[in-house]
């Protein structure tokens, strides 16, 4: 049942977390959408506690030019005050004294304690105020409960509860691009690396960050080592992979790291232990709190923007009347959670930890940690496991790239590569895609020869855009029959899976292709069948919110409005995405449509936005959103009807989106849908009954299609999926394009 709110406040508390002004800009704007009221408190429960100036009605301008931002735009503290419940009575008083009876908490698990602790006790302080005479009896009745929404900022991702928090994906770009460059010199001196992240209860960043680098050990809180023993076992590996040749080791220690006996591990011990044992050139680097600043990553802007919508729905919707809730996502959706559930869940991890159950301990941290910690540990070895283990006859696995170049796509075969000799099978990497099976341009891999592949941008194999057809696929038979071939895996966009269809349309004819295939999705444009998320497309998303960011930047002090043109093919998903993390006014997708009397009303809306104090204005324009309507026309559109208000620059991002190195979400998908694609290729190799299929990420689950549904799911014309899932947050994005209520 919808409530009528009248007002609310907003507040961050605890560790600021990137990603927290985009979250207090959803909500102040959404509230303001809604006809509610609403107030910022600045430093969190410190504001609450003092009151006055601290507590500042917000207008839709309030929160303009934060959403880039990164740390918390309205600040944070510590309140021990707020612990005692003298300070909670006198910040009763200042809330109910402004109407203030809904309040979204944006802060780790301390500061929703704290929140719902507030809400138990508000009908008791507000009767001692009320008997103190400090409010009326009126005002005490008017309120009689105080709704609490959680948003989880936290950059650690520690909470139950929620698959990310606020901020966690940015520090975790913070770690790799340190991870990447000290990777450089670490090589240049033959080096070892012992490198500190934050992570006090939660092995998160750590772990996350290791997969993404190629590191060669972790010492987490979830997976203690046992105390006297561990030192042997890293030296030893350090030891091996420098007889391999390998110049260069990366140990990543979390912060909150100890052995079985609960002896803190600091990375001054680990590094003592490398140069006294085995007579390592080892070096520390404590990230400290690099990896809480800077801009906030693509993800944590739409997620806390999507976040912080759905926080004033779920206060419209009177989900929080019975108890405090927090705001996450779960399987890649908005999700409402009992907030104390969540915290203790929190809470029970660390009693594992303290009790010695770790393995307890890590599966409360969620089925992907432990697979992300298994795949970790065949990675880092420094070889396979020895063949001479196994009593089956090695499968020969065919890996390669198709389509476009699509970062992480190097990470994906460099798991592939390994998963596969590990489980004892060859691996054979195919050149330059389809054109390199056509020609036979093939050779097999090894361990060693994909050590670096972690970090690389583009494809180190090879890769381009032709579909095999019929007169390639005699010598596509030749080259799979020349190499034994048992099963193929290729990972790539959507000529891949063209291509895997047309060779499972002709296995009877060729019974080469009669084997078990499996597409990966690698592209930036999203655009594929079967996943949520194709590898390449966040670090594509990325790399356009940095060029906006500097975009935006270059016109601070004029009145103009910049039309940026992105890539993503008939697929709106970099356009949309990227539209509600930069804050554009409009986005103009294929998928809507374009007309010109769409055009029309927009530049109206940005002419009265800039008469309104509007300084700048942004839109984004999908490549092939419209045929004729291209980004010079709209352009020229704007300018001219734009007259003197405003003045109108275009900017053409190009290739500048497909480069550079992985972000650390493609690299941790890509990983983990390598892994599982290089299983099932495994299991399924030499049976009767062979299956080509598309793997994915849908809801949060690593899921199989088979091939021949490419056809039936796909809008074959435009070569895009018929059901796209973010399609839904256009609505939101919508809300925020809007020029604001009029004052
Ligand atoms: P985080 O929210 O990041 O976990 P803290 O644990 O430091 O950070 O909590 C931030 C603030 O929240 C504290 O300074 C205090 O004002 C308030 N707080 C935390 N725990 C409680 C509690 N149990 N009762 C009341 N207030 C609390």
């Amino acid at each position: 049942m919808a409530n009528k709110i009248n007002c609310i406040a907003v507040m961050t508390s605890g560790g600021d977390a990137p990603g927290m002004n985009a979250a207090v800009r959803a909500v102040v704007r959404s509230a303001l959408d809604k006809k509610v009221e609403v107030y910022a408190i600045y430093q969190g429960y410190k504001g609450i506690v003092k009151g006055g100036e601290m507590i500042r009605k917000m207008n839709w301008d309030s929160v303009g030019g934060i959403l880039h931002k990164g740390g918390t735009e309205i600040g944070t503290a510590r309140c021990p005050e707020f612990r005692q419940r003298e300070g909670r009575l006198i910040g009763a008083k200042h809330l109910v004294k402004r109407g203030i009876d809904n309040l979204v908490v944006i802060g780790g698990d301390g500061s929703l304690t704290g929140a719902n602790l507030f809400r138990e006790e508000w009908p008791s302080l507000l009767k001692e105020l009320e008997k103190n005479g400090e409010i009326t009896k009126e005002e005490a009745k008017r309120h009689p409960i105080l709704r609490i929404v959680g948003l989880v900022g936290s950059i650690d991702n520690d909470l139950s509860g929620t698959d990310m928090t606020i901020g966690a994906d940015t520090a975790l770009r913070r770690i790799s691009d340190a991870l990447d460059s000290i990777s450089s010199t670490a090589a240049s001196h033959q080096r070892t690396f012992v490198v500190e992240v934050m992570g006090r209860n939660c092995g998160y960043l750590a772990l996350m960050s290791a997969i993404g680098s190629g590191a060669d050990y972790i010492l987490i809180p979830e997976m203690p080592p046992e105390a006297g023993k561990w030192e042997e076992d890293m030296c030893e590996s350090v030891a091996a992979s420098r007889k391999t040749g390998k110049n260069k080791s990366l140990i990543i220690v979390a912060e909150g790291a100890r052995d079985q006996s609960g002896n803190a591990i600091t990375s001054e011990y680990v590094k003592n232990i490398l140069t006294e044992r085995i007579g390592e050139d080892a070096r520390v680097t404590i990230l400290g709190h690099v990896q809480r600043g800077g801009a906030p990553s693509a993800f944590d802007r739409y997620m806390s923007t999507v976040l912080g919508h759905a926080a004033i729905e779920e206060l419209i919707n009177d989900s929080a009347n019975k108890e405090s809730i927090i705001i996450g996502m779960r399987k890649n959706k908005v999700a409402a959670i009992p907030m104390m559930d969540a915290v203790k869940k929190t809470h029970h991890i660390y009693e594992c930890i303290e009790k010695g159950d770790y393995e307890q301990a890590i599966d409360l941290r969620g089925g992907s940690f432990r697979d992300a910690l298994v795949t970790f540990n065949t990675l880092r070895q420094t070889y396979p496991h020895p063949p001479e283990s196994r009593s089956f006859e090695p499968l020969n696995i065919m890996v390669m790239n198709a389509s476009g170049p699509s970062p992480g796509m190097n990470i994906a075969v460099r798991t592939a590569v390994r998963v596969g000799l590990d489980k004892g099978h060859k691996i054979f990497g195919v050149r330059n895609s389809f054109e390199g099976l056509i020609q036979g341009s093939v050779h097999e891999m090894t361990w060693g020869e994909v050590e670096e592949w972690t970090s690389q941008g583009g494809s180190v194999l090879g890769t381009n855009r032709k579909t095999p057809d019929y007169k390639d696929f005699y010598n596509i038979a030749k080259t799979l029959e020349k190499y034994n071939i048992n099963a193929l895996l290729i990972i790539g966009g959507y000529t891949g899976y063209e291509g895997a269809y047309n060779l499972y349309q002709k296995r009877e004819e060729f019974p080469a292709f009669d084997i078990p295939t499996v597409c990966l999705p690698a592209s930036i444009n999203n655009n594929l069948p079967g996943t949520d998320f194709s590898v390449g497309a966040d670090s594509a998303l990325n790399n356009i919110v940095d060029a906006v960011d500097k975009i935006k930047e270059s016109a601070v002090a004029s009145n103009r409005a910049f039309v940026v043109e992105v890539m993503g093919r008939y697929c709106g998903y970099l356009a949309l995405m990227s539209g509600l993390a930069t804050g554009a006014e409009r986005v103009y997708l294929h998928e809507e449509g374009v007309t010109l009397k769409d055009l029309q009303n927009d530049v109206d809306n940005l002419v009265n936005g800039f008469r309104e104090g509007k300084r700048l204005g942004l839109v984004i324009r999908n490549e092939y959103a419209n045929k004729i309507y291209t980004t010079p026309f709209i352009s020229a559109l704007y300018e001219e009807d734009g007259g003197d208000v405003f003045d109108v620059r275009q900017s053409i991002l190009g290739h500048l989106q497909q480069g550079g190195n992985p972000s650390p979400f493609d690299r941790a998908i890509g990983t983990r849908l390598s892994t599982k694609a290089m299983e099932f290729l495994c299991k399924k190799a030499g049976k009767q009954k062979n299956e080509s299929v598309t793997i994915g990420l849908q809801g949060g689950h690593v899921l199989y299609r088979n091939i021949e549904d490419l056809k039936k799911v796909m809008d074959l014309k435009i070569k895009r999926p018929k059901e796209q899932w973010w399609m839904e947050l256009r609505e939101i994005a919508q809300v925020f394009a809007k020029n604001g209520p009029k004052k």
